[in-house]
């Protein structure tokens, strides 16, 4: 086998791809550069586009790559036969490689290098120590006591659709990320349905953004009140908030900012997020402070998961995502989502909800 100016390329390809995952450039580094320097000009260009198609590009690129790779698989498989050499199905793999290089290059260079950016916690001004566990409880108490308040009035507009032409969400979504950060704000995006959607019903996921298109792909059995606060989570993403709790107190700060409806939204997302993540005795009691209204609405939503979900899928996929997160460095990987109550209790707030960011030399 000869060496070729295209083995050269797929090579220095591979050592880049090594070298961004293995020795990433720091933190505070790709805070600069990437998160609040380049990316926001790609969101903001990119996200506009993706937001005209009806239909979600990750299928289009999905069933293209899939296309792509299966034709040329079999075409060496077709020559390793016909000459009974390995050369032809080898050089297959290793143009595999290559463009496995090329994708994850590109998927860090348009937003995976958002997983890398300085934390949260190291923005904001936040109380010393985590939360004792009856911090969580009143917490998820308080928000028990926000859906009773709110549920006739939110029942009572009902949910607008879709939730990414709804104005109040929009304007607090941007107000949200000028309080944490002095970039661009992000655009929002469309809310679309995929043929991933069948996997976010099985698996009980909510929703997840495609990084090669900027756009918000969500699980097609939402509840409409659940759709705002899935709306501002992956919009969060979108603004390169890649973490999940970071995104789920973008979100949950975006909804309290907006209508009751959405407001509702966001303090059920929180009561969920809280009740999953105490014993069993403070659960019963924070359910026990809910109203017969929003009762019904907790009990829907996990219906709606029962509906859909197959156990032994939902367990694979969630172990896939966690393996995922930790390879991206997100060291408590899945559990990374209940760090949003932690984010929220330490966080010093101004009057409605504004975090307190913290600046240099405080
Ligand atoms: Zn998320």
């Amino acid at each position: 086998m000869k060496i070729t100016s295209r083995a050269v390329a797929e090579s220095a390809l591979l050592v880049l791809a090594l070298l961004a995952a293995w020795a990433p450039p720091a933190p505070a580094a790709i805070e600069g550069w990437f998160a609040t320097g380049i990316y926001p000009a790609i969101q903001r260009s990119l996200t506009p586009l993706s937001n005209r198609l009806p239909f979600a590009l990750i299928d289009l690129l999905g069933a293209v790559a899939v296309g792509l790779a299966g034709m040329m698989l079999a075409r060496a498989a077709v020559g390793s036969i016909r000459t009974r050499k390995p050369w032809p199905a080898l050089q297959a793999v290793a143009h595999l490689a290559g463009a496995a290089a090329v994708t994850y290059l590109v998927f860090l260079l348009l937003w995976g290098l958002n997983y890398r950016r300085v934390p949260m916690t190291e923005r904001l001004v936040l109380s010393a120590g985590s939360p004792s566990s009856d911090a969580v409880v009143q917490l998820g108490l308080q928000a028990a006591a926000q859906l009773n308040a709110l549920h006739a009035a939110a029942h009572r507009s009902g949910w607008r659709e879709p939730p990414w032409e709804d104005g109040a969400l929009r304007r607090a979504f941007g107000e949200v990320q000028q309080f944490l950060s002095d970039a661009a704000p992000a655009a929002p995006g469309r809310l679309k349905r995929s043929a991933l959607g069948y996997y976010f019903r099985w698996t009980g996921v909510d929703g997840m953004i495609n990084p090669f298109g900027l756009e918000v792909l969500v699980n097609p059995d939402l509840l409409p009140l659940e759709r705002p606060f899935v709306a501002a989570h992956e919009w969060a993403h979108l603004a390169g908030y890649a973490d999940e709790s970071e995104a789920s107190f973008v979100g949950w700060l975006t909804c309290v900012r907006a209508s009751s409806p959405s407001q509702y939204s966001g303090w059920l997302a929180l009561y969920w997020q809280v009740s999953g993540e105490i014993g069993v005795e403070d659960r019963a009691r924070v359910a026990g402070a809910l109203a017969g209204g929003p009762r019904a609405d907790v009990d829907a939503i996990a219906a709606r998961i029962r509906r859909g979900e197959w156990p032994w899928l939902r367990d694979a996929g969630w172990r896939i995502y966690d393996d995922y997160l930790k390879a991206n460095r997100v060291q408590e990987g899945v559990r990374s989502y209940g760090a949003v109550i932690t984010l929220i209790l330490r966080a010093r707030f101004e009057e409605g909800w504004v975090p307190v960011r913290r600046r240099a030399g405080r």
